[in-house]
């Protein structure tokens, strides 16, 4: 039996799972004078729920660019300034496969396909549903397919649940309700939060967290969590740290230290002790030599390769870090049904 505290933190349960809002502001509050104490139970909820499993996930731009939101950290975005991805480009079918195959080989449990885009058009639907049957002939099954097309109808939603070859739907909310705002102006939290039960009731699985570093509170941070926990009940959660991007209008903001972000990690296991609770963009850039603390914080997989507008490192660096950390990658996947 864990003790119901945290430091000199009261929590209501092992997990703090099931602690109030206030509890949890206070433990983020003081997630500095506390944070080894922090860091050791994230990792023993981590442990006890998963063992030492790592799943390795990948992405690949199915679309890029050219996009009418307006969030202000994205370089796909129409809004920002010249010199940066203006223009829509397709990645070819081909391009998108051979991606698959190298995420496979590599023990990748999934791949994401990724389009820019408010929503996708009927051509966006086609394609993704062609590549993932496409990936699923040429890997034998070996890696599963996610999509992430934007906002969806509840027949889009079913349009490809129904194909059995996209299983699960990633959408993040990327920050809190009353942040929101602050960093997108033409679309709605409200729409994503449509999405997402949309998503869920077709039977698709769901990917759903947010970005760091924004200028975002711990208050904003801990309701993400919140309504991820109460509302949405993600099966995995991303958590993504801010690289600022020249020309965009986050260009400036300063990162996240190391210590912060495996504050966050550890808050988020806390919360959402069941999740698949995932390191994604920004993990290499931000977390710097302290990358493999990311797994003893209370992450259970991280994403390998290359993100959308920004580098990765190899996955031969990344599998040699899990390796020499004593993790264990698991080939577990999102089977078709
Ligand atoms: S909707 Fe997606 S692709 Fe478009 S600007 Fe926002 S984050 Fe970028």
């Amino acid at each position: 039996m864990e003790p119901r505290t945290i430091g000199n933190i009261q929590v209501a349960d092992e997990a703090g799972e099931g602690s109030s809002r206030e509890a949890l502001l206070t433990l983020a509050g003081g997630w500095r004078e506390n944070l080894w104490d922090l860091l050791s139970r994230a990792h023993r909820i981590r442990v006890s729920r998963f063992g030492r499993a790592v799943r390795l996930c990948s992405i690949v731009p199915g679309k890029l660019g050219g996009c009418r939101g307006d969030c202000r950290w994205c370089a796909q975005s129409s809004h920002v300034t010249a010199g940066g991805l203006e223009k829509v480009t397709r990645t070819p079918l081909a391009e998108i496969v051979s991606e698959a195959r190298v995420a496979a080989s590599v023990g990748a449990a999934n791949i994401g396909i990724v389009n820019s885009g408010l929503r996708p058009s009927r051509r966006d639907l086609a394609d993704v549903i062609h590549a993932a049957e496409e990936i699923s002939k040429a890997t034998q099954d070996r890696i599963g397919v996610c999509a992430s097309l934007g906002e969806l109808t509840v027949e889009q939603a079913q349009m490809l649940a129904d194909s059995r070859e996209i299983r699960r739907y990633h959408h993040n909310l990327e920050t809190s309700r009353r942040f929101f705002p602050s960093m997108v102006s033409n679309h709605t939290y409200d729409a994503k939060l449509q999405t997402l039960q949309a998503a869920k009731s077709a039977g698709l699985a769901i990917c759903c967290g947010g970005l760091f570093g924004l200028g975002e509170t711990w208050e904003d941070r801990i309701d993400l969590a919140l309504t991820l926990r109460d509302e949405i009940q993600p099966d995995v959660v991303p958590l993504n740290f801010l690289v600022p991007i020249p020309r965009t209008p986050l260009a400036n903001q300063i990162p996240l230290q190391p210590l912060e972000i495996l504050a966050i990690i550890a808050i988020f296991r806390l919360i959402l002790p069941d999740a698949d609770i995932k390191v994604a963009g920004g993990r290499e850039k931000n977390l710097r030599d302290m990358q493999g603390w990311m797994f003893y914080a209370g992450a259970t997989s991280c994403m390998i390769g290359n993100y959308l507008t920004t580098a990765g490192q190899s996955p031969e660096q990344d599998l040699q870090m899990i390796q020499s950390l004593d993790w264990e990658i698991s080939t577990h996947l999102y089977k078709k049904t």
